[in-house]
């Protein structure tokens, strides 16, 4: 299995319920380390821009609106198979899909306040990566 890189936001909703450390520790026994990382309140720009995948779909509004409700957590976690591995630990996108002992099972409200958001592939990991954080911001462990 290859190291690779994905980006992870810990969003709004998660950040006001004050649980980024148990985010970061269920990352952590996943194998997954945390080589970059940045608090931040998006700008309406930054929000769009992040979501333009969706901007034609009906949630991208509303979407837009929450992702800068309050401050996010951006992070690049590295490891082994480390996308589709955070994607595992996040749980499925609607919590009410989510299997226990997921992050979105646990503190997710719908499929919109949904308390995560991962890569799903390497091309976009590495787009995502880029759009928060400049080579010299990330700080490799395995390598
Ligand atoms: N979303 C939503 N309504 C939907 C589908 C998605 O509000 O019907 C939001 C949700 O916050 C989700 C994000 O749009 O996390 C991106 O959707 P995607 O299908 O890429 O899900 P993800 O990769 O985050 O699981």
């Amino acid at each position: 299995m290859a190291v690779e890189r994905t980006l992870s936001i810990i969003k709004p909703d998660a950040v006001a319920k004050n649980v980024i450390g148990d985010i970061y520790s269920r990352f952590e026994k996943a194998g997954l380390s945390i080589v970059a990382a940045r608090m931040l309140q998006l700008s309406r720009e930054q929000a769009e821009g992040f979501y333009a995948v969706h901007k034609e779909r009906p949630f991208f509004k509303d979407l837009v609106e929450f992702m800068m409700s309050g401050p996010v957590m951006v992070q690049v976690l590295e490891g082994e198979n480390a996308i589709a591995k955070n994607r595992e630990v996040m749980g499925a996108t609607n919590p009410k899909e989510a299997a226990p002992g997921t992050i979105r099972a646990d503190f997710a409200s719908s499929i919109g306040t949904n308390a995560v958001h991962g890569s799903d592939a390497p091309e976009t990991a590495k787009q995502e990566i880029e759009f928060f954080f400049k080579p010299e911001e990330i700080c490799p462990r395995s390598r």
